[in-house]
């Protein structure tokens, strides 16, 4: 296929500023086919796979036909699980950064009360986990009545994590007149019904799985038995010698106990499950993300869309029971283009799944044999030296982060302040244009402004001397 270039499609000089900086010059194919239609406004169906840029093939239609000045929602997505709403909000704020695209994400186990103020200030798009949504929708603390788009995102997992009830409730919210979107990896009957509640005449988009990552993964499978799992994952990762490395495990006591055994055997490592504290697992994501350690042992909670860069492994220790959560685990790797290696620790129990990919989704494994100690006594050396080395990790948002300042102001909604007040009086100091302002987030009794292109100096000086609306603020940056 033709090689298309962002320029090609009608994305305002923001969104291509932000393309720039997050260095995404080419459409994906997912990109390139939601982009050729969604701006007729059709409703979608897309099915391709997890890490084939998905995010922005909604994101980027959403971002450029959101209306700034409105402040209800014109947008919702909803995902499976906490860590992805995170995600998606971070990703459509860097797509949506110079245009000024304010995303919330809403999801449970946090605060409601924090989430029902952050709700009633001005937000273009709102993505979150369907039981916390519903909640805001029936207790009136979350307006659709402007939504002009509704995605819904791996909605596969949706069914598969028995939250088809509350999507249909969902949906009874839902404007008529709007545009939506469904992405998923697998199309079952079930996912077909749903759509027909929600889609009119939908066109579908399908992207053959060898347009997608999956095709850069090596997929090996070793064969072992339970009692030998763990000295088979030692060698495996002393030849291996991942840069990063995701180990799924199938239930909460397997991950606690494997990490425990890693963490003895000092290799720089944490897990994530379902039983942890909402925080804790955002701060494991975040470092893993970061760099700060190599390995994470982990249920299926993290293996749904969570984005890693340079994830070179991942390993099934206990290889999971459908064969779509093969996929989905394994899509944590080979993403953006790059390759990645997949080990299967196969016991009898776990052969006939093998049996069924190899059948079913046509994966090409490949056998290996289990690794002697010798094999692995060879590569020890290198193996201590990297895990002593910390991970630089490229941050794919520093690019658009850069030359951002955070300024605070100590007036808000009290003072009778809105953001074309502040707009207004920042793009009138000298030196200062309409595009150096970005988000606004007004509250009752401040606001943060961000301050673009490296103008946060010249802007913090001017309003220590610069009343708005008549009023002198107290000004400074912000705390992050
Ligand atoms: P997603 O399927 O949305 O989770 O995206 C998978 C990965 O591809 C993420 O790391 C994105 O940042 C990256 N990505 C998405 N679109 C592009 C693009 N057009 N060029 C380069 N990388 C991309």
């Amino acid at each position: 296929m033709t090689l298309q270039h962002f320029n090609q499609y009608p994305l305002s000089d923001e969104l291509k500023q932000a393309l720039e900086a997050l260095h995404f010059h080419t459409p994906t194919p997912v990109q390139h086919e939601t982009l050729s239609v969604a701006f007729s406004k059709q409703d979608l169906i897309v099915k391709s796979q997890t890490g084939s840029g998905k995010t922005a093939a909604y994101g980027l239609p959403i971002c450029e036909m959101v209306d700034w000045a409105e402040n209800k929602p014109q947008a919702l997505i909803l995902v499976p699980t906490r860590e992805l709403a995170m995600q998606v909000k971070q990703d459509l704020t860097s797509l949506g950064r110079f245009k000024r695209i304010k995303a919330a994400a809403i999801y449970g186990k946090a605060s409601f009360q924090a989430q029902k103020v952050e709700l009633s200030q001005k937000n273009h798009i709102v993505c979150g986990t369907p039981g916390r949504i519903l909640d805001h929708l029936e207790k009136g603390t979350l307006s659709l009545e402007n939504l002009k788009f509704f995605v819904l995102d791996e909605a596969d997992e949706m069914l598969n994590m028995g939250f088809i009830d509350q999507v249909s409730s969902i949906i009874q919210y839902l404007p008529p007149k709007r545009m939506s979107m469904l992405f998923s990896a697998t199309m079952s009957d079930d996912m077909k019904k749903l759509s027909e509640q929600f889609l009119q005449s939908p066109k579908v988009i399908e992207i053959a799985r060898e347009e997608t990552s999956v095709q850069q993964i090596t997929h090996t499978v070793i064969e072992t038995e339970e009692e030998s799992k763990f000295s088979l994952l030692q060698r495996t990762i002393v030849i291996e010698n991942p840069d990063s490395c995701i180990i799924f495990c199938n239930t909460q006591d397997r991950v606690n106990e494997l990490t425990l055994k890693l963490d003895e055997w000092d290799v720089p490592c944490d897990k994530i499950h379902g039983g942890m504290r909402q925080e804790d697992r955002f701060d494991v994501m975040d470092e893993f993300k970061k760099g700060e350690f190599r390995y994470l042992i982990a249920t299926d909670i993290a293996a749904r869309g969570i984005d890693v860069s340079d994830m070179t492994h991942v390993i099934h220790y206990d290889l999971p029971y459908e064969k779509e959560r093969y996929i989905h685990r394994t899509g944590r790797t080979g993403r953006a283009g790059k390759s990645g290696k997949t080990i299967a620790f196969m016991t009898k129990n776990s052969k006939p799944l093998i049996d069924e990919l190899k059948q079913d989704a046509g994966i090409d494994f490949q056998t290996q044999p289990y690794p002697t100690k010798e094999e692995a006594e060879e590569h020890v050396e290198s193996f201590e030296e990297k895990i002593e080395t910390p991970v630089q990790k490229e941050n794919k948002q520093a690019g658009v982060e850069k030359d951002i300042m955070k300024l605070y102001f100590n007036g808000g909604k009290k003072k009778k302040l809105r953001a074309v007040d502040f707009v207004g009086t920042i793009a009138k100091i000298e030196g200062v244009a309409f595009d150096d302002i970005g988000i606004i987030t007004i509250q009752d009794t401040k606001t943060y402004v961000d301050i673009l292109n490296g103008k946060g100096p010249l802007v913090l000086n001017a309003m220590r001397h610069t009343t708005i609306k008549g009023k002198q603020l107290k000004v400074h940056e912000a705390r992050s």
